[in-house]
This record gives C-alpha cells, structure tokens and sequence, in this order.
C-alpha cells in the first residue's frame, strides 16, 4: 500500500531539492505532479482539487518561497494537507458508555467487505480493554453467516448472540436486554450486506439503527476498491449516518485511494484499519504516520511500535543501541529474523524502513533461503554470531557441514550479511536525519 506513490512523491521532492532556486513555477509543477501521482493510486479528483488549491494558497499566502528554508517548509505544507484530507473529523476513538450501562455497535456495509471478520477484531480488542462484549447475529439472510460469526466470538473468546427468526429487529431487541441482564457491556451487531446499495439494506439497517440506538454507527470499507469506497461510505452517510469509519484489507496491494478519499468525503474518520485476516490484526489509524508513509518518510514510528509488541522492550533496546554503535551482528540479525515472523513478516517489515526494501533483494524473503541462512547461523558459536569477523575458511567449512549446506553457501550468506549490516548503517543514519527533519517541521510529539 502506498509504496509506488510514495516513490513518486518522494522523488518531485528530490527533485525540487536538485533546484537552486525554488520559484513559484516550480512549486506548481510539483504540486500537479503529487497530483498526478496520487491520482493514480484512485484518490477521487474532487479530493484532489481542494488539496492542490489549498496547497497552492498557502504557499504562496505564507511567503515560504521568501523564506529562509523554503524547500522544508513546502513539505510540510504538503504533509499538513495531507493529513489534513486523511483527518475526517479527526474524532478517531471509539465513544462507548461505561461499563454499567449497555452501549451498542452497529457494524455496516457492503457484503465481504469485511464487517464479520471486523465484529471479532473489534470485540478482542475491547474485551483486552476489560469490556465484557457480546456479538449479535443480524445478517440473517444466509445461514452460514450466522455460523461464522459464532465462530468468530469463539476465537475472540466474547459471547455470541443469534435466534432462529427473521426478524431482526426482535433480534437486536432481545439481545441488548439479554446484555443488559448479563453483565454484558458491549453489544456488537454484525449486519447483512448487498453486493450492491439498495433500498432494502437501506431500510433494514435504518430500522436496526432505530430500536438499537447505536454508540457507534461504523461503515466497513474495503480498502481495496479504492476511491468506490468513499462513494459508498458517503451513500451510508446520508441515509443512516455514520459515526466513523474502519478500513479492511488494508495489508493488500493497493494504492490507497479509499484511505485518502474516504475521510474527506465523508468528514468522518477513519477509526482503525484492518491488516490481515486474524483477530489481532485492527490497527488504530494514524493519519500522521500515514501521511507520513505517503510521502516516503517511512513508517518509523509504527514500526517501532510494532517492534515492540513482540520484541521485549530489552530486546529492543539492545537493538537501538547496537545500531547506533553501528555493531549490528549476525546475533542481531538471527534475532530479527526470529521476531519478523510475529511482526506479520519480512516483507511487511521492510516496506517500514525507509531504504530498507530496495537493498535487499527478494530473495532474501523467500523462506526455504531463510530456512538455510537460519541453519547458518545455528551452527556458529557464540562468539562467532557476535563477530562475524572471526569466521576465516576453517570456521566455515565447521559451520557449513555443521549446518548441512556447502562452503559456497555459507560464503554467500556472510557477504549478503556485510550488505545488510551496511544497509542497516545507512539506515541508522537516515533515521537520525529523519528525526532531524520530522524535528523541524514539528512531527516529533
Ligand atoms: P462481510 O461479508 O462484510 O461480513 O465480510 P467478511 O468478514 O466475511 O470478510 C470477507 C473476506 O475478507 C474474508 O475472506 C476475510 O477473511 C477477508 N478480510 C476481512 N478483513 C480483512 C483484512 O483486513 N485483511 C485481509 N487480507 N482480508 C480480510
Ligand atoms: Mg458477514
């Protein structure tokens, strides 16, 4: 998601900076040019056309072309309007009662476009806050539906309501007084879907809205269909009114148009964003640190955060410090490896760090070669993973029958190493300028 436009914007950038002097000419080239490129990842033009007009407005009401540092202060310009179309209303939490009272989510939208998989993301997610939650079964009109979402609250471990009738408003009635009875605190109703908008969804999902009173009116979007989503969310908006908004298949090859139109069109907000299809995978959404990534700043901050849900804090720490030091060993290395998988893999990690996926090439993802290359590493010493220094032709031929590979292989391994310890400087280093620039143009909270 977003890593061709990323490259494209970061290179009208790049571009800009080649300048000697920037003029307003230039600055409008560069402006049509993000355009251009956002265009093609299927923002909705309307969209775009406030962006370039509010963008052109403040550079040139703002007097940055005059100022001492115009180049920083025109990406930061950008960077605000970005984050600006990526805001909604910029009310990006949940609002739910406390826990004495029962308070309901009403989860809508098209069909696979994510809302089952969605009630249990979000259930395991509340219940984790100490809610005591319980989904409901409204799409009625398949009877696998109501299977899988009793399925779904098993894996989240929340409770499951569902009754054998086809009214659904009676349904969600009884099930808010059940809750009510139960010490539950969280209701979430898990809708029906068309494949397309019609007046019957419509009507249904009006008359839930209207016995259940909802907290949260939440549209389910997939990500992938790009900016349809936002025509579709805003169609939601005007009939039944929504409160926010939650992004699916994020985690797909997509350019991202639904990301950035939808909360402008809607002037909602996008609550969280799906990223895979397992319980743990709803991500809150950061606007900031998305328009951070479009602009091909990378992703540090979440990645970071990341890191830390499955690398101890310890762990993490170490790692910090032996970049800095610039003494990244194949230790680090094995250690990395052994966390990527936790993290939702390599690929995903890479696409993080900025520079990072282009110096290593795809096959360092394929598995049966991490498979061998982890083989490699098992069958050093200590000492050995510590400095790779030490590993001269007798430590290799131990270290390759050890492993069961050739000496070829082990050779091979051991320069890919140099390669990514190299990268893993550079990177350092970009970092350090990163912060130096997200600094002055005020990102760091
Ligand atoms: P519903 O018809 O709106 O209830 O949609 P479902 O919850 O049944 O999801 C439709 C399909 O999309 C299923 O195969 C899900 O596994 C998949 N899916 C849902 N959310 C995500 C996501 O965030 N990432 C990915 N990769 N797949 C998802
Ligand atoms: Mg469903």
């Amino acid at each position: 998601m977003f890593e061709n436009t990323s490259k494209r914007i970061a290179s009208v950038f790049k571009k800009l900076s080649g300048n000697s002097k920037i003029t307003e000419r230039n600055v409008e080239d560069a402006v049509e040019d993000i355009k251009n490129a956002l265009l093609d990842a299927d923002v909705n033009l309307r969209v775009l056309r406030r962006f370039v007009n509010s963008t052109l407005d403040e550079v040139k009401g703002t007097a940055v072309l005059q100022s001492v540092n115009p180049k920083e202060q025109f990406v930061k310009i950008v960077y605000d309007k970005i984050t600006a179309l990526l805001k909604g209303d910029g009310d990006s939490s949940l609002h739910l009662k406390g826990p004495d009272v029962v308070s309901v989510i009403v989860l809508m939208g098209l069909q696979g476009n994510g809302k089952t998989t969605t009630a249990g993301k979000l259930a395991y997610r509340l219940k984790s806050e100490n809610r005591r939650v319980m989904l409901v079964a409204c799409d009625l009109k398949r009877a696998a539906a109501v299977e899988q979402l009793k399925i779904v609250a098993s894996d989240a471990g929340v409770e499951f309501y569902s009754e054998d009738t086809s009214d659904v408003c009676a349904i969600v009635e009884r099930a808010i007084s059940y809750a009510k009875k139960n010490q539950i605190d969280t209701v979430i109703l898990d809708t029906a879907g068309r494949l397309s908008l019609d007046t019957s969804l419509m009507d249904e999902l009006g008359s839930i809205v209207e016995v259940a009173k909802p907290d949260e009116k939440i549209f389910v979007a997939d990500a992938s269909i790009g900016q349809e989503a936002a025509n579709i969310a805003k169609e939601f908006n005007e009939k039944i009114g929504i409160t926010g908004v939650i992004l699916t298949k994020f985690d797909s090859d997509t350019r991202g148009g639904a990301a950035l139109s939808i909360a402008s069109i809607t002037q909602k907000s996008v609550k969280f964003v799906g990223n895979g299809e397992k319980k743990e995978d709803l991500d809150v959404f950061y606007p900031e640190r998305i328009a951070s990534r479009i602009l091909g700043m990378g992703d540090v901050v979440s990645l970071v955060e990341q890191a830390q849900k499955t690398i101890s804090e310890e762990e993490a720490r170490r790692m910090e410090e032996r970049l800095e030091n610039h003494a990244f060993s194949i230790a680090d290395y094995l250690m990395q490896l052994e966390s990527v998988n936790k993290m939702g893999g390599f690929k995903k990690m890479l696409s993080m760090i900025p520079g990072l996926s282009t110096a290593i090439s795809e096959d360092a993802i394929n598995t049966d070669e991490l498979k061998k290359e982890k083989a490699i590493m098992y069958s050093m010493t200590k000492k050995e993973r510590d400095n790779y220094r030490l590993i001269g032709p007798p430590r290799r031929k131990r270290i390759a029958r050890g492993a069961g590979v050739s000496i070829g292989d082990v050779d091979r391994f051991l320069k890919k190493f140099e390669k990514i310890r190299l990268t893993m400087r550079k990177v350092t280093k970009n970092k350090k300028l990163q912060s130096a620039l997200l600094e002055k143009i005020g990102m760091l909270e």
